[in-house]
């Protein structure tokens, strides 16, 4: 079975790390947000858009509801049924009941039109006869048309300062149920209309009213939605085809749709005394930004967190691997290579030596009698001896050389750029040190002798070749006598 190569392993160890962290962070920050993200939704959509709407109500029913059933009493007063039965006789009459009306329940205009002469009745006096060829009476004729008993009409009052008014336009009947004219009063909409723009400013929302055909038929002074003027269909609007398609007509409900790639959320609630609906429309990005600032933020530190712990991780199994080759390279007692640590450098050494066609020289050494002088002197003083030779071995050469513990008491130096004069001289220079120097062991002066072999790298040699010529060269020297230099050029 074939174990996979240590780098391998380590990058798989790596790659398993950051896909548990990745995972880990993705989850727990995705859930976190999605939660969020739901309790955002659930607020938009169960408490802040019903409340804004609620509100909204409550205010449209104090400027509306109420002129409704102002409205309603008037059509229903019999002073005035009695009066139009009797033949309009006296306008001033009529002039002083509008007047009244007006003036006590502040609206901004009371009026009569009566079927049988088709005047048109004001506060301040008659104003004039309506006619159906004329745009403006219009409004008349569909009302003495429709099947509603009432209907509610915001126009522009062109006689009080173009304000959006809203008139509310009262059908009156005999008392056998004929049509015998419209009645009611007009008012502004400026709260309800300041309303609308308080909560679209402020709070990042559209307020605007749709009637039951989906036509716009109030908004803030800026207008309604993607700028829609009143009287537009939200049909016509081709940013809303999205919600068109959900929402053909209007119906009372909760929505969600995106214009133009942004998520909005739309409460609709049905107004029954206006007959409209009332849209109040928040788009997601505003509430949500933050939201997604912070998961980003989230993701963000996650991400430098898996970094660092991933940089840290890769540090250390690099530190742990350096030292595993370390030590599998190295001899333990004398610190130099030993013979797995010399064949990596050895190959590299050789095949620089025939690339740059330098000159390569190896040194075989072996300490003369060493058994004897562990016998005599025991195992731990040939330890010490051991030590002291490799370190003066060390001392004596250069960084780029490679010396190795080539097993016992066994050396073998490789010199690089070295001619076979520059090897003998430095081999003697070693032979003679060892000779002249004592190691101290226990109180006793440890001497020690060595012999060398040497051989230079020929041509199409191979290590093993190499190698092999310098031990006859040490066999020789130990032959011919041991404390010498011998070398094989063959
Ligand atoms: P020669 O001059 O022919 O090389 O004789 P020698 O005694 O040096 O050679 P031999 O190969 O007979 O003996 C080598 C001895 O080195 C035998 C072995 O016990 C000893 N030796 C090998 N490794 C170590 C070591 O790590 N520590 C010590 N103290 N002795 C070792
Ligand atoms: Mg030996
Ligand atoms: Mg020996």
């Amino acid at each position: 079975m074939s174990r996979p190569a240590p780098v391998t392993r380590q990058r798989s160890l790596i790659l398993l790390i950051l896909l548990l962290l990745g995972c880990g962070f993705l989850t727990t920050s995705l859930v976190s947000y999605y939660t969020a993200l739901d309790s955002i939704r659930a607020g938009i959509i169960d408490t802040e858009l019903p409340l804004t709407s609620d509100n909204v109500y409550s205010e449209i029913q104090k400027d509306l509801v109420r002129p409704i059933l102002i409205s309603s009493m008037m059509s229903r007063d019999t002073y005035m049924r009695d009066w139009i039965l009797a033949g309009e006789q006296d306008p001033a009459q009529i002039t002083r009941y509008l007047q009244e009306v007006q003036e006590h329940y502040g609206t901004v205009t009371s009026f009569l039109v009566t079927e049988q002469s088709h005047t048109y009745y004001q506060a301040k006096g008659v104003l004039k006869q309506v006619e159906a060829s004329e745009p403006r009476d219009a409004w008349y004729f569909r009302v003495r048309d429709m099947q509603a008993p009432y209907e509610i009409n915001v126009d522009i009052d062109m006689a009080n300062d173009d304000r959006m008014t809203v008139f509310i336009n009262y059908k009156v009947f005999d008392y056998q149920q004929r049509f015998i004219g419209a009645t009611g009063v007009g008012l502004t909409v400026d709260a309800v209309v300041k309303l609308i723009d308080t909560y679209q400013q402020r709070y990042n929302r559209s307020v605007f009213f749709v009637d039951t055909e989906g036509r716009i038929v109030l908004t803030g002074a800026s207008g309604g939605p993607m700028g829609a003027k009143v009287g537009q269909s939200i049909g016509e609007l081709p940013e809303l085809a999205n919600l068109m398609a959900k929402l053909p007509l209007p119906s009372s409900g909760n929505f969600e749709y995106r214009e133009q790639g942004r998520g909005h959320f739309l409460n609709v609630r049905f107004i029954p005394e206006l007959n409209w609906y009332l849209f109040v429309d928040k788009p997601e990005n505003a509430a949500l930004d933050e939201l997604r600032y912070s998961l980003y933020l989230n993701l963000l530190i996650c991400l430098l967190v898996t970094l660092v712990v991933i940089s840290l991780v890769s540090l250390a199994l690099r530190r742990y691997q350096a030292r595993i080759t370390a030590l599998a390279t190295t001899d333990q007692l004398t610190e130099l290579l030993n013979r797995r640590g010399f064949d990596l450098l050895a190959v590299q050494a050789l095949q620089e030596a025939r690339r740059n066609n330098s000159p390569l020289c190896a040194l075989l050494l072996d300490l003369d009698n060493f058994k004897a002088l562990n016998d005599q002197q025991g195992h731990l003083a040939g330890d010490a001896v051991l030590r002291g030779f490799a370190s003066d071995l060390r001392d004596n050469l250069r960084k780029s050389d490679i010396i190795c513990r080539w097993g016992g008491e066994e050396f073998i130096l490789l010199l690089k750029d070295t001619s076979p004069e520059q090897a003998r001289e430095l081999g003697e220079k070693i032979r003679q040190q060892t000779e002249r120097n004592r190691v101290l062991h226990n109180g006793t002066d440890l001497q020690i002798t060595t012999s060398i072999g040497l051989a230079h790298l020929q041509a199409g040699d191979a290590l093993d070749q190499l190698i092999a010529r310098a031990d006859r060269a040490l066999y020789r020297a130990k032959q011919s006598g041991r404390n010498r230099l011998c070398e094989e050029t063959a």
